[in-house]
């Protein structure tokens, strides 16, 4: 079976994209590179260093000089890769609240996308690779040889993050999960520059009720085909 060279996966947040990335790229020996992981760097070395997003061009400029390490997990905490800014694991700090909040409004500008564009680039061309984001089949390998935009309705979402982070110890509180993904998915959606969408070429894949394991099937059928 020949594969294609680069798989892309795009949809709204928290759709299960990471978890079929990652199992996919096992199945197939690829890379996983999950791109959202750069953004929330960006956004989190905002917050520390201005303690605000919303100056554009010092955060623009902060995202080309910041160094964003992504290596192999090197702790089995149920990470999928190590990520470090200027030599300091941030790994779940990435993933708080915080982050969550301001995420959408920084990937938003320019400078900041055409930075992190740049890097998706670096790591892709190489070929095989799984890769994940909001536009990796529209903008970032427009080229991909298949291109899934994987969805499930908001609740469902919402439901699977709740028990995501209350399984790693994190308080949760579904509500705000749920209007913080609804509010996240609309700024994502609307934004100028490479919003989320499907490319033309996407097949779209319905999770809504399916096991990860038969999302993952349904994935390596589509490879198959591609
Ligand atoms: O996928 P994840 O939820 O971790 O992504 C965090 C945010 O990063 C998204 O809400 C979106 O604003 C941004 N993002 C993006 N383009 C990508 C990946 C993520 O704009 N390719």
């Amino acid at each position: 079976m020949v594969k294609p060279s680069i798989i892309a996966i795009d949809g709204p947040a928290a759709s299960g994209k990471s978890t079929l990335g990652e199992r996919l790229a096992q199945r197939i020996g690829y890379l996983f590179f999950d791109t959202g992981i750069l953004y929330r760097a960006v956004t989190w070395a905002a917050l520390q260093k201005l303690g605000r997003v919303d100056q554009e061009y010092e955060v623009s400029t902060l995202s080309e000089k910041v160094n964003i390490d992504v290596r192999p997990p090197s702790v089995a905490d149920g990470r999928s890769a190590d990520v470090c800014i200027d030599g300091v694991d941030v790994t779940w700090e990435i993933r708080n609240s915080d982050v969550d909040a301001n995420v959408s409004q920084v990937s938003a500008y320019p400078r900041v996308r055409q930075a992190m564009t740049l890097q998706q680039r670096r790591i892709g061309q190489r070929g095989g690779v799984v890769m994940v984001g909001r536009d990796i089949g529209t903008v970032v390998f427009p080229e991909a040889g298949l291109k899934i935009y994987l969805v499930a309705s908001v609740e469902e979402r919402a439901s699977r993050r709740y028990h995501e982070m209350i399984n790693r110890g994190v308080a949760a509180d579904y509500n705000q999960i749920l209007a913080a993904l609804r509010k996240r998915d609309e700024y994502d959606s609307g934004r100028k520059l490479a919003p989320l969408k499907p490319a033309e070429d996407a097949i779209v894949l319905d999770s809504e009720g399916l096991t990860i394991e038969q999302v993952v099937e349904r994935a390596l059928a589509l490879i198959e085909k591609a």
